[in-house]
């Protein structure tokens, strides 16, 4: 599943590709990324808006339009965007094809199809993105805000940091790794956080998240960039998908186990 900073590399793709293009037809092929469900309301709203800007809240995508109107992606599992000129006969795992004014098309593609896609007249209406937490890169994220939102919790540190409501866009590759380096064993109860570890997750929550950033993310399961080129961060991976292998610290072998039904990596000696 794509994770905050492939979401990242893709926003900033989009940015560079269509914004100033606008909308002049919109085709769906299959209606399952539509969550509101009235089809042709969906393409009615987006037909004749142009793109302002493509931020990225949490994993979401959020298209902002000119006149005022907000699309809002998530790409789930598989869902990818592929910016292209324009081609005559979708592939069976198109789901919606956006015209563009400048010839260009811009194709949502879903193996899976657990993506979605949703217009705001206002983005204040929108539930999913009013829940989310504080962003990873915000000065706001300190150890103070965790403190104040989970310090007494008897949840193991790793569920805390996938909860989207405490800390918005982190997933299973990177809450493995930035555990990792912070040197904190992913089934710690929270409350026995100090001070100092609190610090060390946020300083290598930012830095891993840069990192994967700079090199466009990782490379799992579905995941492409918007020209379909891969991330390559998975090259510099020190425990996520390392079960046996020896830990590039202290030689012990990463273990696996499994938490809330999701596999965890990491390394049994350096990670307390
Ligand atoms: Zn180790």
């Amino acid at each position: 599943m794509p994770e905050l900073p492939e979401v990242e590399t893709v926003v900033r793709e989009l940015n560079d590709e269509i914004c100033g293009d606008s909308i002049t037809s919109v085709e769906i092929f299959r209606s399952n990324p539509i969550v509101q469900g009235d089809l042709e309301a969906f393409q009615n709203q987006l037909i004749g808006r142009s793109f302002k800007s493509v931020p990225r809240r949490a994993k979401y995508i959020v298209f902002h339009l000119i006149p005022s109107g907000h699309m809002v992606a998530h790409l789930r599992m598989t869902g990818k965007f592929i910016v292209c000129g324009s081609i005559d006969v979708p592939n069976k795992y198109h789901r919606v094809w956006f015209h563009l004014n400048s010839g260009k098309m811009m194709i949502f593609d879903d193996v899976r199809c657990f993506g979605t896609l949703e217009f705001y007249k206002k983005l204040s209406d929108s539930k999913a993105l009013n829940k989310l937490g504080i962003e990873p890169f915000s000065e706001n994220l300190t150890v103070n805000y965790f403190k104040s939102k989970v310090a007494s919790s008897k949840r193991e540190i790793k569920s805390i940091l996938l909860d989207q409501q405490i800390i918005a866009g982190l997933g299973n590759i990177y809450v493995s790794e930035i555990l990792f380096h912070s040197r904190i064993s992913p089934i710690r109860i929270t409350e026995t956080i100090s001070q100092k570890e609190w610090a060390e997750i946020i300083k290598y929550t930012k830095s891993v998240l840069k990192d994967a950033i700079e090199n466009n993310g990782t490379t799992i399961s579905d995941f492409r960039r918007v020209d379909d080129k891969t991330g390559k961060f998975q090259q510099f991976l020190q425990v996520y998908d390392k079960k046996d292998q020896p830990c590039t610290n202290c030689g012990i072998l990463i273990q696996r186990i499994i938490q809330h039904q999701r596999s965890t990596f990491f390394c049994p000696e350096c990670q307390h």
